[in-house]
This record gives structure tokens, C-alpha cells and sequence, in this order.
């Protein structure tokens, strides 16, 4: 019988454990592992359609996170006798090639539902099935697998709630639940979820393999300012977020295992200080480290040997507000991406104010709580979910610049960015996506609910330190003569803020 190769073709999927694509490409007698740096992913690019606008595509924090989430990754290959192979250049180009190099049967690939994803998937497959080369899509990123959703894809409910119910009355076997099955191509999979993967053995390299090539430096993806900075550390961040699969698993230990934080989650998960007060595995999830599958399995385990609680039950239903979204862009594609949204809204005056805009990127608006949230994100790449609903809410709903440029700024800076997960939420606050209610946030009232001593807000503005915490927080109340007393002069120290809030 004739020897069979396969290209493993890696994306957001940079992991060995539950790992569907690979686990198939591994059937084959010789496989190839194959990671693409697509130019179009980097550097300045307009955000199309109407009312255009430019931005940074992958800033300096995500970009450091990936190198080293592929440098780890070509280490576990390479322990195993096998290397990853790494090129520059558009996917559709890069893989025919090195798939004729190698005399390639198939390709395997992680499908994402986000549209420039999926439309670089059908590139690939248009060229590859040229040179009669097969591209087998998985569908590997979400808890729930596409196959096993107790409904049609269009039939995906656009309230998380309606959602969140129907999928776990599936899991519990009540299929029976409000959704139902429609019929129309509904899954045919396992509604109770699937078990992880294991890691797959990874046969060799085949006899052509061409040379792994170098990954590229940090700067010559990002520039060698941008890059300097991300590599700065600073100790106020909530964590290092060290890229790959090593890191990944290790998080997954210290946060659920070894520091038994799981057990308070629910309690502790709208915090904004520290490594510990939520799980911070976003930025493994979505380069793909992590599978949420694997989470789940470790939240089971957690239950069995030690306590089942609303904590334990809660990070899972995060996981599913993840999942949410992924089937939200899969059923409405990109009318993610404009401004009216999946509403299709015309009713609302998005403006543009360069200035103001900028103020807000800068974290210099004069409102403490977005400022401070605005300058952690710039240093780190994170923001917590609490200050990511106050900053978002801010931009679109009390500044109404156009929530998509907001979108687009987290688009560049964070290191957890996700297509769905990122517009998907800013779209929900902007109140043009899923779910109608009004998302505004009253932020004035938040920063004193969520920090009640402004720890967080002097953390990130060291020139607030000498404030009693209800200044620190509404600075624009201090008479002349208080600012006189705790030496902060309003518009030379810390700015005058840029609108009047609600009740301010
Ligand atoms: C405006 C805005 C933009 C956002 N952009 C992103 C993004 O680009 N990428 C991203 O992963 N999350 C995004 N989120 C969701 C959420 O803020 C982050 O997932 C969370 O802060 C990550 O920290 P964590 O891993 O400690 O979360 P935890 O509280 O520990 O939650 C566990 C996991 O559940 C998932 N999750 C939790 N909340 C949400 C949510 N609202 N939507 C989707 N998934 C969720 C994440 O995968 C997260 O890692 C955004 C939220 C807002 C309001």
C-alpha cells in the first residue's frame, strides 16, 4: 500500500491536547505541521464598508503572545520527532506549494465561523482542490460542538438566555428543552458533550519535508517601538500571560488546582486587581492553547474531588456566553460588523471626533474609571470584563462615537482578541446586537460598586494616590481649594472630564 501524507494546517488552534484536526491529519503515514503569518493580519488596514475607517490589525501585545504560543508549540513537535513549519505569506499561496512539496493527500484545519476566516479557508480549499488536494474542515473551538447543538444553525436563539437553556437541557438529556430540535440539519452528535481529545501521535515528518524555517522577531511584526513596549513587563498587570500550550495547562493547574481559586469564583469574578479574581484563560482560549472542552473536563474533575458550587457551574457558563457568540457569527456572518448591527439599527447618530476619540484610547477622558481601565489595557493587552463593559458602555453610549472603532481599537490592543467574542459584546453594549434591553452602564455608579476604595483606579493613576477614594473617583467635585490641599490641579495634573455624566 502507498505511503499517505497530510498538511496539518494550525491557526487559532496552537495546541497538541484536543486537538481535531490534527488528531485527523495523524492518520496519515507522514504529516506535515504547517503555521502561516498571513501579511493581511498585520500592520494598518481599513475596516471596509461604509464610513470606513483604518487601525492597527494585531498590536504588540497579541503578536508577542502568538510567537510564543508557536515557539512552544514547535518545542512539543519537535519532542516528539516532528517540527512545525512556519512561513510568511497568505495562506492560499503558502500551502498549495509546500502541499505539492511533500505530495500531500489532504489538508486539516480548525474552521472559524468569522468571515475573513472562513473566506481565507475557501481560498485555500479553492487552491488546493486545483491541484486535487482535499481540505477537511473540524469545528474544534467551542464547548459545545457545532453537530451537537440542539438546533439549526439559523435557528440559533439571538438571546443568550433562550440559548444558555436550550443547550443545557440537551447536555442534561431533556431534549425536550425550548428550543428543540427543528430537524434542518440539527446536530446528529452527542448533546451531552464530547470528551477531549487526546493528544494524537504524531507520525514523522515526511521524506520532503522542506526546512522549518525561522519565526519571525517581534518587531518585524509589529515594529521595534511597539515591540520594546509590549516586552516591558509591568508588575501592576494581572498576569505575564505567557503564550502556548506549557503556559496554558500551567494556568489551568495554579488557577483551579493548586490555588483552589475555582471554588469563589462567582464571588470574585468582577474583580479587577490580581491574577486570581477570574480564570484569565481568554488569551489561551482564543489563540487556541486551551481547548474549552479540556476546561470543562478540569471543572468536573474540580466537582468530583471537591466541591460543585454556583462557582463551579458559573465558569462554565461564561464558557457558554463564548459559545454564544461563535454561533451568533456563524448564523449572521458580517452583519457583526456594521455599525446598525445585527438590528440593523438607522435610529442612532454614531459620530465621529477624532479628539475624543483619541482622549479615549489615551485614557486621558477625565472619567478615573475608564481612564484607568483604558491605561491597563494599553500597558497589558487586558482589561477586566467589568472594565471592558464600562469603557465600551462609555465610548458608545455616553460619547455615541461610533462603537465600531471602539471595537476595532480592542481589536488591536487585546491580548485575548476574538472576532465574535470582541464585536459580539461591543455590539450587545452599543445596543445594535444581540438582545435589546438598554446596555448602557452607568459608569459613576460602577466605579463605586466595583472600587469601593478606588485601589484600581489609583493603580492605574498613581496621579489620584493622595484622593479620598470618593475624589479619586469623581475628581471634577474637588473645590479649588481641595485640589490645593491634595495637590491635584484639574487640567494640569489629571484632565477636566471630557462630558458631564449622568447626576455628576
Ligand atoms: C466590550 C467587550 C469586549 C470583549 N472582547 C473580548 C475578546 O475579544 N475576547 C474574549 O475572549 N473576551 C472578550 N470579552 C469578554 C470578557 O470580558 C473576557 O472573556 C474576560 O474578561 C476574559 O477574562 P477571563 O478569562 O479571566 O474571564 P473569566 O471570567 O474567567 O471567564 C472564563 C471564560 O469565559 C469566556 N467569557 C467570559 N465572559 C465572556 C463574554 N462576555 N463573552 C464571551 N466570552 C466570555 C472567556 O473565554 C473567558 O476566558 C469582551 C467583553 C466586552 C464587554
Amino acid at each position: 500500500m502507498s505511503e499517505s501524507t497530510s498538511l496539518a494546517w494550525f491557526r487559532r488552534d496552537l495546541r497538541l491536547h484536543d486537538n481535531e484536526a490534527l488528531a485527523a491529519a495523524c492518520d496519515a503515514d507522514g504529516v506535515l505541521p504547517v503555521y502561516c503569518l498571513d501579511p493581511r493580519e498585520y500592520g494598518d488596514r481599513p475596516f471596509g464598508g461604509p464610513d470606513s475607517f483604518d487601525f492597527d490589525k494585531t498590536g504588540a501585545h497579541r503578536a508577542r503572545f502568538r510567537l510564543e504560543s508557536l515557539s512552544d508549540l514547535r518545542s512539543s513537535l519537535r519532542e516528539r520527532g516532528s517540527d512545525l513549519v512556519v512561513r510568511e505569506g497568505t495562506p492560499e499561496s503558502v500551502l498549495p506549494e509546500l502541499a505539492a512539496t511533500v505530495d500531500a493527500d489532504f489538508v486539516t484545519v480548525h474552521t472559524r465561523p468569522t468571515p475573513e476566516e472562513s473566506s481565507v479557508e475557501s481560498a485555500v480549499e479553492r487552491e488546493l482542490g486545483g491541484d486535487g488536494v482535499d481540505l477537511r474542515r473540524f469545528w474544534g473551538h467551542t464547548l459545545t460542538h457545532l453537530d451537537d447543538l440542539p438546533m439549526a444553525l439559523s435557528e440559533v436563539p439571538d438571546t443568550y438566555t433562550t440559548f444558555r437553556k436550550a443547550v443545557e437541557s440537551a447536555v442534561e438529556g431533556d431534549e425536550g428543552g425550548d428550543a428543540g430540535r427543528s430537524g434542518e440539519s440539527a446536530g446528529d452528535g452527542d448533546p451531552a458533550g464530547r470528551d477531549p481529545l487526546s493528544e494524537p501521535d504524531v507520525p514523522p515528518l515526511p521524506v520532503d519535508a522542506p526546512v522549518a524555517g525561522d519565526l519571525p522577531s517581534l518587531s518585524t511584526l509589529v515594529g521595534t517601538a511597539d515591540a520594546e513596549s509590549a516586552r516591558a513587563s509591568d508588575d501592576r498587570g494581572v498576569l505575564s500571560f505567557d503564550g502556548g500550550e506549557t503556559a496554558a495547562l500551567d494556568r489551568v493547574e495554579s488557577y483551579i488546582w493548586t490555588g483552589d481559586h475555582l471554588r469563589e469564583y462567582k464571588e470574585t469574578r468582577n474583580g479587577m486587581l490580581g491574577a486570581d479574581y477570574s480564570s484569565k484563560f481568554s488569551p489561551w482560549l482564543n489563540e487556541g492553547c486551551l481547548s474549552p472542552r479540556s476546561v470543562k473536563a478540569e471543572v468536573d474533575r474540580y466537582e468530583d474531588r471537591r466541591v460543585e458550587n454556583d462557582s463551579t457551574y458559573w465558569l462554565v457558563f461564561e464558557l457558554r456566553w463564548r459559545d454564544f457568540f461563535q454561533f451568533q457569527f456563524a448564523k449572521h456572518g458580517s452583519d457583526f460588523f456594521r455599525r446598525g448591527g445585527i438590528r440593523k439599527r438607522t435610529d442612532v447618530d454614531w459620530r465621529a471626533d477624532e479628539t475624543q476619540f483619541e482622549r479615549w484610547t489615551a485614557g486621558e477622558t477625565g472619567i478615573p474609571f475608564v481612564d484607568a481601565n483604558m491605561r491597563e489595557l494599553n500597558a497589558t493587552g487586558y482589561m477586566s470584563n467589568r472594565g471592558r463593559q464600562n469603557a465600551a458602555s462609555f465610548l458608545a453610549n455616553d460619547l455615541r462615537l461610533d462603537w465600531r472603532r471602539g471595537a476595532a481599537y480592542f481589536e488591536t490592543r487585546l491580548v485575548d482578541y476574538d472576532p465574535a467574542s470582541n464585536y459580539g459584546n461591543w455590539a450587545y453594549i452599543a445596543g445594535v446586537g444581540n438582545d435589546s434591553r438598554d446596555r448602557s452602564f452607568d459608569v459613576r455608579w460602577q466605579a463605586n460598586r466595583y472600587d469601593e476604595n478606588a485601589e484600581y483606579v489609583k493603580t492605574w493613576l498613581p496621579e489620584l494616590d493622595a484622593l479620598p477614594a470618593e475624589y479619586a473617583h469623581e475628581p471634577w467635585k474637588l473645590s479649588d481649594e481641595e485640589q490645593a490641599t491634595y495637590g491635584v490641579e484639574l487640567g494640569v495634573d489629571y484632565p477636566e472630564p471630557m462630558v458631564e455624566l449622568d447626576g455628576s
